[in-house]
């Protein structure tokens, strides 16, 4: 087998955990029966935290930075000396670690001075997260006997365009260069431990590929040297009917397609970044989402085609919480072809995502959803721009939940949408808006962020989610 795993940031938050997902690697690699790919985020938090120094960087703030490094510092290297039991294999880890801690304050002591962070610093500073984690991590599986090196984004071969912040990976050279790479790597019987998140563009500046970017990079790699698997580690058992938080007896997902997984990865327990998607998509290549942590459960699969006996017409009923409405009305909305556009233009040119649109069939208002971070932008734009022009009103709901049915058997069942609503009418909530893919894999509307889990524990209840449910056992070690 040709394995690509991934651990997240949770999985690499201490020395303990460390060296117990080295551990699994271990298990996993098999004495080279397999053939090992790792990748790793940034430890939980790090990235986060890099986000907001260079918040305060912007406001001109120097002491913030000493205190960021006298976190940082200790915080990287505690976990290695935690995880790590030989003293020359240390010694090494500690060099490199050290190394580029010293960097990053050297790059931070610069940005302070210009007090101004561009998108293109802000990735480099943005890559530390994972050049800190990745050296850890493989370290760790030298001290344990495996042979293993640690590798940039750069190194390994993900070529990306030049947009900082969200880069869009360049596949057909990146599957070329990384298979170059990596593929001798893997005859070696070396696990390769790659910085998740991070690529480079055509002139080797460092690009990050979205929050949650580590997914992507494990399913790049896998399409790259064509593996057999992909494996999301987490702290969670898989994809689940409900977020366990909100329905207590929610279930893990056994088997779902790529397009469900794709409509429920946004709103799911488990974030997965919505583009990992497309290169296994493309050829064909399993995920599996897992609990580092509860290693006998299978977790969730994600196929092209799941099993039969696992179609069912709803799988999921999932929420975004904490979002907000915007209604634009009025005006010379109605009939004038190219409304539409100039509002999601302005939107778009103050990189404002727009999470969900429905417009009412007499061109009079368009609802949208878009995150509550961005409501200021957004009303901001819209009034500066086009009130008084081509709208007359701009309406806001400002806490407001989308509940996503997601489910690949809704498609042509009738009576589904009768189900769903007359299910939210019964609990007496009001459904503010609705909207419907014509791809019938997803209903999504949205209610006042206080009915939240009354609709989702509703839903759940209603198509029986909890007959779902999958049995734990052990899945037998493939060789
Ligand atoms: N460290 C990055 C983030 O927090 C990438 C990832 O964790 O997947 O977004
Ligand atoms: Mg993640």
């Amino acid at each position: 087998m040709r394995l690509v795993m991934k651990f997240g940031g949770t999985g690499v938050n201490s020395g303990k955990k460390v060296r117990e997902i080295a551990n699994l690697i271990k298990a996993q690699h098999h004495d080279s029966t397999n053939d090992v790919v790792v990748v790793v985020s940034a430890i939980r938090g790090m990235t986060d935290d890099i986000f907001s120094i260079t918040d305060n960087i912007k406001d001109g703030q120097k002491v913030s930075v000493e205190n960021f490094m006298k976190k940082v510092r200790p915080f990287h290297l505690d976990i290695l000396r935690n995880a790590i039991t030989n003293e020359g294999i240390m010694k090494k880890a500690e060099l490199v670690v050290t190394q580029l801690l010293d960097e990053l304050e050297n790059v931070l002591a610069g940005i302070v001075l210009l007090a101004e962070v561009t998108p293109k610093s802000l990735d480099y500073l943005l890559s530390f997260g994972e050049r800190l984690s990745t050296p850890i991590v493989s370290y760790t599986l030298q001290d344990i006997g495996i042979k293993s090196e640690h590798l940039t984004g750069r190194e390994v071969g993900i070529l990306t365009d030049s947009n900082f912040g969200e880069a869009r990976p360049l596949m057909d050279t990146t599957k070329l260069r990384v298979a170059h790479k990596i593929t001798p790597m893997l005859k070696d019987g070396v696990v390769p431990v790659v910085t998740g998140f991070i690529g480079a563009d055509q002139n080797g500046i460092t690009t990050t590929i979205g929050r949650g970017g580590s997914d992507y990079t494990a399913t790049i790699i896998a399409a790259s040297i064509k593996a057999d698997e992909v494996w999301l580690w987490s702290d969670v058992n898989g994809l689940m009917t409900a977020d366990p938080k909100i329905v207590k007896d929610a279930q893990v997902l056994k088997e779902v397609s790529f397009a469900e997984a794709m409509e429920m990865a946004l709103f799911g327990a488990k974030y997965i970044h919505p583009r990992s998607f497309y290169p296994v998509i493309d050829s064909n290549i399993p995920i599996r989402v897992r609990n580092a942590f509860n290693v006998n459960h299978p977790g969730t699969i994600i196929t092209q085609r799941p099993a039969k006996a696992s179609q069912k017409i709803v799988k999921s009923i999932s929420a975004i919480r904490h979002t907000a409405l915007i209604d634009v009305s009025g005006g010379d909305m109605a009939g004038s072809p190219g409304t539409a556009s100039r509002i999601f233009d302005i939107l778009a040119k103050n990189r404002v995502n727009i999470m969900m649109i429905s417009q009412s069939p007499s061109e009079s208002s368009i609802s949208m959803v878009v995150r509550k971070s961005d409501l200021d932008k957004a009303t901001t734009a819209l009034e500066l721009n086009l009130l008084g022009k081509i709208i007359k009103k701009v309406n806001v709901n400002d806490d407001v939940a989308v509940i996503a049915v997601v489910g690949s058997g809704m498609r042509g069942i009738k009576g589904v949408a009768a189900k769903i609503f007359g299910s939210v009418a019964s609990r007496n909530v009001n459904v503010v808006m609705i909207a419907q893919g014509s791809s019938e894999l997803n209903l999504a509307f949205v209610v006042n962020d206080d009915d939240c889990n009354v609709v989702v524990r509703a839903l759940h209840t209603e198509f029986k989610l909890v007959s779902l449910s999958v049995k734990q056992k052990n899945i037998p070690r493939k060789g």
